[in-house]
């Protein structure tokens, strides 16, 4: 008798033993976008063998957090400062087809509000090491300056992520969501669904 049928009951069994045990295998196929084939063609060489751009974008996001898995898997025992390296790393271990598909991204506010405390500490300083520096009536214009101005520019900044996040961005976003990439010879074309 050939040890083949063995083996091959083998298998099966480890598996249901393993799903019993409660183990999941995050990285299956299942847990992964199906390739969408659509009926389009590609404008430049007819191909029908297009990708949505989204698809291929999340592709490459899911094959980079999987790889980051693996390497926190084979370099974890040796200590916590790789672990926190890899995944310092994974965030730039991106795919080059996926990274160069980015969807458009919003303007952040917390961005805006940490560049105007920077800012003013920084205006702070300034003022502090100026008023040292002079003769002791100290002028308080620096101040009256910036107390009218910030609010202003703040204002203007504020009104300018707002116009982006809520009128270019939505637009953008459509733009990108209906993108595709042609397999064949990788030109990207809008296409409504
Ligand atoms: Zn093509």
């Amino acid at each position: 008798m050939s040890p083949f049928p063995t083996t091959r009951n083998l298998q099966p069994a480890a598996a249901k033993s393993a799903a019993a045990a409660g183990i999941l295998y995050r990285g299956n196929p299942p847990a992964l976008p199906k390739r969408q084939r659509v009926e389009l063609r590609c404008q430049k060489c007819g191909s029908t063998d297009l990708k949505k751009v989204s698809l291929v974008y999340r592709d490459g996001l899911s094959q980079m957090k999987s790889r980051s898995r693996l390497v926190g898997l084979l370099f974890g025992a040796q200590g916590p400062g790789i672990i926190t390296g890899t995944s310092v790393k994974s965030g730039i271990l991106q795919s080059e087809l996926s990274r160069s598909l980015n969807p458009p991204s919003k303007w952040s506010y917390t961005k805006l509000m940490g560049g105007f405390f920077v800012l003013t500490c920084a205006a702070l300083f300034a003022y502090i090491v100026f008023a040292s520096a002079s003769a002791p009536p100290v002028s308080t214009l620096p101040v009256k300056l910036y107390v009218f101005l910030a609010p202003v520019v703040f204002v203007f900044f504020l009104a300018l992520i707002w116009r982006r996040n809520n009128l270019i961005y939505p637009r953008q976003f459509a733009d990108w969501d209906r993108s595709y990439l042609c397999q064949r010879c990788g030109t990207m074309s809008t296409h409504d669904p």
